[in-house]
């Protein structure tokens, strides 16, 4: 989520601009579609592309990171492949709700048409539904699967919206969550006393970001319900993890 953001940070910041025009032009620009440069040896799971190279990405135009076929960057590869293969969300009809779709898995998992798919987000026009995560418009039990990638560090309450996640989630189901998290942080830092872009940004690297989440948020998420496992990039192989371009990253796989 909010990859574009990131590129126009310096603006945000100069400007402070409103959450909702920031949030809702991030979105806008998702899905981009490039011109790939086809064959080579690194390989997109997400869109089953071949490529010589990634593109850069980031403030600091990271090497290889975005893939040119379908947008993806190296943490949604990494989901991707869990929902994929751990999940097996590809081979059985799964009712899923995608929180602030990512392009790149929003396609490739609606051309799966035993998936019955729903997508929220409270700036995005194209999402499916417009709701606050705190407060989803969904009856208890809707879903099997749960995907929320990089948003509740945006998120004041984000118990209450774990509280919500867990709630939408039937029995057995399970969300992939991911934050951004600094784990040399043994606790996890907020101040809801700062509350401008640019105080947000010294204080929490970001201008959206309202904490610093750190090796403690797991148990945030068990505190809401969830039995927490720990998903790390590092069970690849150092070959995969160069083909496809995924980086030293965690999911939590939350299971009602
Ligand atoms: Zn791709």
């Amino acid at each position: 989520m909010l990859d574009d953001l990131n590129r126009r940070l310096a603006a945000v910041q100069r400007l402070n601009v409103p959450a909702e025009a920031v949030y809702g032009r991030a979105r806008s620009e998702g899905g981009t579609v490039l011109s790939p440069a086809r064959g080579g040896t690194l390989h997109c799971p997400v869109c089953d592309g071949r490529f010589r190279k990634f593109l850069p990405f980031g403030l600091n135009g990271r090497r290889n990171a975005r893939c040119p076929g379908c947008g993806s960057l190296e943490r949604h590869r990494f989901l991707w492949l869990l929902l994929r293969d751990d999940y097996k969300l590809l081979r059985r009809r799964a009712r899923v709700l995608h929180v602030a779709p990512e392009p790149a898995i929003r396609d490739a998992l609606a051309a799966n048409r035993a998936i019955r798919y729903v997508s929220v987000d409270l700036f995005d026009p194209t999402a499916d539904r417009a709701a606050d995560l705190a407060a989803l418009p969904f009856p208890s039990g809707a879903f099997d699967t749960v995907i929320c990638s990089h948003v509740l560090e945006h998120v004041a309450d984000d118990r209450a919206a774990m509280a919500e996640l867990h709630r939408v989630l039937a029995r057995g189901g399970r969300a992939a969550i991911m934050v951004p998290l600094d784990l040399t942080r043994a606790a996890t830092f907020e101040d809801p006393t700062i509350d401008t872009a640019a105080g947000r940004n010294a204080a929490f690297g970001h201008p959206y970001h309202v904490r610093i989440c750190g090796a403690d948020y797991g148990d945030r998420l068990r505190s809401a319900g969830f039995a927490v496992r720990q998903v790390r990039s590092n069970m690849l192989s150092a070959h995969y993890r160069r083909i496809w371009r995924i980086n030293r990253t965690l999911v939590f796989d939350c299971r009602k």
